[in-house]
């Protein structure tokens, strides 16, 4: 399969080059040339599969070409090591809990599915090894750490701001040691991301090491997000209410829903989706009027979507061959301020004994407010409470309990590299690494 590119200047490439590179050379966004329509055989018997099953199911359509099918079930089976649980929240509402993985955030799947997939594809470049490089402001930093350590042929790098990532943050990616390295950068987190930024555009560290980014426009990171609809799906139909299929997604970078999108393309009864936003609206108000226009991001308490300029926008767009009244027909926009989900936590908390964390909160509100007769509603709960507890315990105004897999995170030892902030410094330190390591690292 080839993927061209949002922008479409650049010819298309292969799979592998898609990976590797994340970001077309014209800036656009990588997508599959074709979109396999899954068999109505497949849709009869999905409440009998597991999640595994389903997965493989679907990685296949979009991958099989381009990876054999012992190799791909492998990746597809160390990514879902986890379970994807669904809760009733409500008579017709409910969460489907994405936040079981390793770091407890839906990253996780991600960022463990493309760690794997680049490994494989190093795998067979001649034990040449590539270097990952990702600036975090706390919750990236940790699901990519964790969903690429231990994998062969791969370093990470994570850059963050010295001082300014809460500790259990910090312990989730510093803690690890192995093929991840922490670096720890005297500035705030736009240094860090433009430090990235320069490394990428850097002619000679270019040349002599092998640099790729692991953020949400990388397409093995976002597409197999998919798997969390037909899953949900599977779900429902085994409780016999997968007839009027709504899901509202938590949005920030939009790779979740663009996710969402690809299942309904590849023939998944989807009935409609919502994209909910905190203040950051600029999603809901293309919705309302057609117009599409970025702006700074503003900073909520749902804050993993604090995003003015979604990335994936361009995806929705060529998706749907820019036809606006197609996309307003299969999705449905809200936006929520902090105050009303604060509300929402506690009010649902009350009323449930559901607790929801800030970004899902937006997603159930958007069913609450939206359903209609007859339809069954499915949010998707995108991270676990505990990882937003100062905010979760202001609002309920008592202590919350930290799951034992935040809680061993703190034991471990912290260990970091710091450097100054100036790209000099930097390029020196990944320069010195490569030599140090005596890898064989051009490519
Ligand atoms: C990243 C993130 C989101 C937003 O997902 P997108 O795919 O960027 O829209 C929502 N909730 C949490 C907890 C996140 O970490």
């Amino acid at each position: 399969m080839k993927y061209y590119s949002t922008n479409g200047i650049v010819s298309n490439v292969s799979l592998n080059e898609a990976v590797i590179k994340g970001l077309a050379a014209d800036k656009g966004l990588f997508m599959p040339e074709k979109i396999k329509q899954l068999p109505q055989e497949f849709f009869e018997q999905i409440d009998t599969m597991n999640l595994q099953e389903i997965a493989f199911r679907v990685a296949e359509a979009f991958f099989g070409e381009d990876i054999p099918a012992d190799d791909l079930r492998k990746i597809v089976n160390e990514t879902l090591n986890f379970d994807i649980p669904i809760v009733q929240v409500k008579e017709n509402i409910y969460s489907l809990e994405l936040f079981h993985g390793p770091t407890l955030a839906f990253k996780d799947v991600g960022a463990r599915f493309m760690a794997r997939m680049l490994g494989y594809f190093v795998k067979g470049g001649n034990g040449k090894s590539v270097n990952v490089l990702v600036a975090t402001s706390g919750d990236t930093g940790s699901a990519v750490a964790n969903g690429f350590l231990n994998v062969d042929g791969v370093q990470v790098y994570v850059l963050y701001p010295k001082g300014k990532v809460s500790e259990i943050q910090e312990k989730q990616f510093t803690t690890l040691g192995n093929n991840i390295t922490a670096l720890e950068i005297d500035g705030c987190f736009d240094d860090c991301q433009t430090l990235v930024k320069s490394a990428f555009m850097d002619e000679e560290l270019r040349c002599k090491m092998f640099l790729t980014s692991a953020n949400s426009i990388n397409l093995a990171r976002f597409l197999p997000q998919s798997f969390y609809y037909f899953w949900g799906y599977a779900l429902l139909k085994r409780m016999g209410r997968e007839r009027e299929f709504v899901v509202s997604v938590p949005s920030g970078n939009f790779g979740n829903l663009t996710a969402g999108l690809f299942a309904k393309q590849m023939g998944l009864p989807i009935k409609h989706f919502i994209a909910a936003n905190n203040r950051n609206d600029i999603f809901y108000n293309y919705l309302q009027t057609g117009e599409y226009n970025p702006r700074p991001s503003i900073a909520t308490i749902a804050n993993a979507m604090d995003v003015g300029n979604p990335s994936n926008f361009a995806r929705i767009i060529s998706l749907y061959n820019n036809d606006y009244n197609a996309i307003c027909k299969d999705i449905s926009g809200a936006t929520f301020d902090d105050r009303q989900i604060a509300e929402g936590v506690k009010r649902v908390y009350s009323e449930t004994d559901y607790l929801l964390d800030p970004h899902g909160a937006c997603g159930y509100l958007a069913l609450e407010n939206s359903l209609g007769e007859g339809q069954t509603g499915v949010f998707l709960e995108t991270a676990h409470p505990a990882k937003f507890k100062e905010t979760i315990e202001d609002i309920l105004q008592q202590e919350i309990q930290i799951p034992k897999k935040l809680q061993e995170f703190m034991r471990g030892e912290k260990q970091s590299v710091a450097l100054g902030g100036s790209f000099k410094e930097f390029k020196e330190y990944l320069l010195k690494e490569v030599l140090h390591e005596g890898r064989e690292i051009y490519y």
